[in-house]
Order: structure tokens, then sequence, then C-alpha cells
């Protein structure tokens, strides 16, 4: 990119290591960001080192959160007996926004031993709510060995998740309907 600038190449570099980026589109978001009013610029950044100093795992349920617990685990009206395990926190979101989940959560992020750590308390049933493909499927068979054992109720979301599906894309009702659906591991 010997036609920009040193700084306009720096941008568009470190743009296109976002994913789904690639240098096309690097390239364009870094001329919209020099179009920007200084302030939004300055908004944008400061958001984003501040979210990345500030943000931690929950210690309870290891989603994203600013204190040491999240929301939803601190609410005492939540039933904190039933966990359901997602993936990630755009997973907890999909299923929060559904207003119909009166349990806590378990985000993965791929770990399991703080769940494991997390079952030697008072917990009458993990749903598990991994993405319904393969890998999400992989898991959740994973999981209810290890957790059955200690007598805790495992059960799976529905089907009514379309296979292969991104919980985050699916619509509300449908993820409600698989909830509601679930059956035991
Ligand atoms: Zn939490």
């Amino acid at each position: 990119m010997d036609f920009y600038s040193t700084q306009i190449s720096n941008l568009v570099e470190q743009l296109s290591h976002l994913p789904g980026i690639g240098a096309k589109s690097a390239q364009r978001l870094a001329f919209h960001i020099l179009n920007m009013p200084q302030d939004q610029v300055a908004g944008l950044s400061n958001a984003m080192l501040s979210a990345k100093k500030n943000v931690r795992y929950c210690k309870e349920c290891c989603t994203y959160t600013d204190d040491e617990l999240c929301p939803i685990c601190s609410n005492p009206k939540r039933n904190h007996k039933q966990i359901m395990v997602v993936e990630n926190t755009r997973d907890l979101a999909a299923y929060e926004k559904t207003g119909k989940f009166e349990g806590v959560y378990h985000v993965l992020h791929i770990r399991l031993s703080e769940l494991m750590v997390r079952l030697q308390g008072d917990v009458d049933e993990v749903i598990v709510a991994t993405n319904k493909n393969l890998e999400g499927d992989t898991t959740a068979t994973y999981i209810s060995k290890l957790i059955k054992p200690l007598g805790i109720r495992v059960s799976r979301i529905a089907s009514g998740v379309p296979a292969g599906g991104d919980l985050e894309y699916i619509d509300e009702v449908t993820l409600y309907r698989a909830l509601e659906g679930r059956t035991d591991m």
C-alpha cells in the first residue's frame, strides 16, 4: 500500500485484523473514520480501550461483565439452581431477549473446569444450550457425561433450532420453544 501515507496504511492494516474485514472493507472503514468528527473518533477509540481494560469474566458464570458478578448472577430473583450452559455471551443475550428464562447461565468459552467447580454448589438442573451443530452436540454429550454422575439433571434444548443454526440469529419464539421442549440427556 505504498500509495497510502504511513498513517493511513497503519490504520488500514489494524482494521484488517478484525474478523470479517478484508482489505477492501478495511480501506473503506479507514476513510470513513478519517471523515468522522474528532469527538466521534475519540468516543470509538475510548470505548474500545475502556471495554478492553474494564470488562472481565463474571466470577460465577464467566460471561463478560464490568463487575465481579454480572447483573444476572447478582439478581436474587433468578433461580440459581437451574443453569443454562451456552457457548458465548452473545448466545446468553439471545436467551435473555426471550425474557422467559428465570435461571442463570454458564458461559463456556470452551472451558469446562469453571463449570465443574460451580456444580459443587446446590444445582438442580443444567440445560445445555450449545449450538445445534456437530461441534455443539459433541460438547453437549461430553458435558452430560461429566455431569450426570454428580446426580444433577442434564437436559438439552429441543431441535426447534435449525441444524447448524447459530443461536444468535434465531428469533425469540424459536428459542423459547427450544427451551420449553428440552429433553433429558
Ligand atoms: Zn454471571
